[in-house]
């Protein structure tokens, strides 16, 4: 890729620290209490609390993705989060986990403000969490999930389109598709997910009728991701086309293209069954990848937009980032004269 095929990253002068990035309010940011409206996405072996408070204690919504931990490493977790801002957080917790009972359990126990499901049915859990004061979000890859999440009684919904990484849905529906719709369909906000990594990107999503963005790519690509230094890497050094989704007869996960990916690709050509899928994919190929640093045979689960992320930055100048490219692209769409 070269310099003109990324997106527009700016380089802010003078230092964004010393911006004054004035509130945005609107639904969502209510909702969470939280200054701006954009979401960490919980991403597996990514964000921990220390990726989480970073995003929170700069103003947006900091999650923990819980889908890695066992529930001990939860709870430490969540305790470390506390203690490192006094900010709204969340955590996400995917449906598909094997222990989703003592997750939920931990959250409740320890007052998490605000929980993330995903990748299951949110009738299951939102009723308990919502009893115990939680407010609660569900992530959908479609119309019809983020409808049966509203029926649920969830107080916003993610739309998450086809670019993003890892979990995803089979519709395949790309962001711009989804949005609007789910805006259509539903009452409570909608977070736009997929493919946004820039101030605006964020723009466009809001054109499409979110009231907040959630991003995981750009947050993997942070000092305080917990990801191995050499998935931030190449994630950095990533090319567009390096990511497919696949192994929709498992479970549907965008990653990136290496030797492991190329074995996947193999046993479709020879139309291998979803039982010997799943045991090529084996047990914790996503650990040995993003977290161990395998960039051969394990799983890297990154969106589509990671081949547009050139460095790894400090998740507060992240935030900061994109909230000035927000306001600039803001201003500058206003400006738009027709003859
Ligand atoms: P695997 O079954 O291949 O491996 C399980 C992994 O999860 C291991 O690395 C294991 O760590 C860790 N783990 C944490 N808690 C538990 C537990 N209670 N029981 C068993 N293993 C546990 O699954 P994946 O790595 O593909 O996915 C793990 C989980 O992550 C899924 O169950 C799902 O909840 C979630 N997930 C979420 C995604 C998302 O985009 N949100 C994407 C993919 C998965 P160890 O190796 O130390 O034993």
């Amino acid at each position: 890729m070269n310099d003109r095929q990324c997106l527009h990253i700016p380089l802010l002068s003078p230092p964004t620290e010393q911006l004054k990035l004035s509130a945005l309010q609107n639904r969502i940011t209510s909702l969470f209490g939280i200054r701006f409206p954009l979401v960490q996405a919980g991403m597996i072996w990514n964000s921990g609390w220390r990726l989480a408070s970073a995003v929170s204690n700069a103003g947006g919504l900091g999650v923990i993705g819980s889908g890695s931990m066992y529930p001990e490493v939860l709870l430490e977790h969540v305790r470390k989060c506390k203690a490192a801002t006094d900010k709204p957080f969340a955590v996400n917790i995917p449906m598909l986990y094997p222990d989703v009972e003592k997750h939920i359990a931990t959250v409740i126990e320890q007052q998490v403000p605000i929980v993330f499901t995903s990748a299951g049915n949110p009738g299951i859990w939102t009723r308990r969490l919502k009893d115990a004061g939680i407010t609660v979000v569900h992530v959908t890859a479609s119309v019809k999930f983020a409808m049966k999440a509203e029926d649920a009684g969830v107080d916003a919904v993610v739309a998450e389109g086809f670019q993003a990484g890892g979990h995803n849905g089979r519709e395949e529906t790309t962001t711009m598709v989804l949005v609007p719709m789910v805006r259509a369909a539903v009452k409570v906000p909608v977070i736009a997910a997929g493919g946004i990594a820039t101030g605006s990107s964020m723009l466009a999503a809001f054109a499409l009728g979110a009231e907040a963005v959630q991003m995981g790519s750009r947050f993997v690509a942070s000092d305080e991701s917990s990801a191995h230094d050499a998935f931030k890497q190449h994630v950095i050094r990533s090319q567009e086309g390096d990511t497919l989704l696949t192994l929709k007869e498992l479970a549907p996960v965008r990653m990136m293209r290496n030797a492991f990916f190329n074995e996947v690709q193999q046993a479709y050509a020879r139309c291998a069954t979803p039982e010997e899928l799943k045991t090529l994919l084996g047990r914790a190929r996503a650990k040995r990848g993003m977290f161990e640093g395998d960039m051969e045979q394990g799983e890297l689960e990154i969106g589509q937009v990671g081949a547009a992320i050139r460095e790894v930055l400090p998740a507060g100048e992240i935030v900061r980032q994109v909230m000035a490219e927000f306001n600039e692209a803001r201003e500058e769409l206003g400006q738009l004269r027709f003859p």
